[in-house]
């Protein structure tokens, strides 16, 4: 058994289209299909966890190893590394905006964590010693 998506009149298995109005036919006991609208929508909030997770890794992982780890000759480009957090954070704030609507709570924990991973990362550049110190009036 059928019934019309549209006035709602029942038809046999076999009827395609509504006669009355041509609106397609649903099988009332058929099992839905997974909604993909919002798995898009869930995996945007996670994406932007993921973005602002490793933002503060572009802050962590320079201000931890520091110059000895990041350097290119006698130049230590630690400071470098926070600069690709920055882009990274701006991205997950965009994911997050995206996942709002559906996945709230993951949508304010990614915005919240890629806000702080920006302060973090200008922090660092800040804090660390490198090309740009003379840049930034350290
Ligand atoms: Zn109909």
């Amino acid at each position: 058994m059928k019934k019309c998506t549209y006035c709602g009149k029942e038809y046999p298995d076999e009827a395609t289209v509504c006669e009355r109005d041509a609106e397609p036919l649903y099988d009332p006991n058929a099992p839905k299909p997974p909604a993909k609208a919002g798995v898009t929508k869930k995996s945007s909030a996670s994406v932007s966890l993921i973005l602002a997770g490793i933002s503060h890794l572009c802050w962590l992982i320079p201000m931890i190893a520091g110059n000895q780890v990041f350097h290119v000759g006698n130049q230590g480009v630690a400071e470098l590394i926070p600069l690709i957090g920055l882009p990274l954070a701006i991205v997950a704030i965009v994911f997050a905006v995206r996942g709002f609507k559906t996945k709230a709570g993951l949508a304010v924990a990614g915005l919240i964590i890629a806000i702080l991973a920006i302060m973090m990362c200008v922090a660092a550049i800040f804090a660390l010693p490198g090309p740009l110190q003379p840049m930034i009036g350290m």
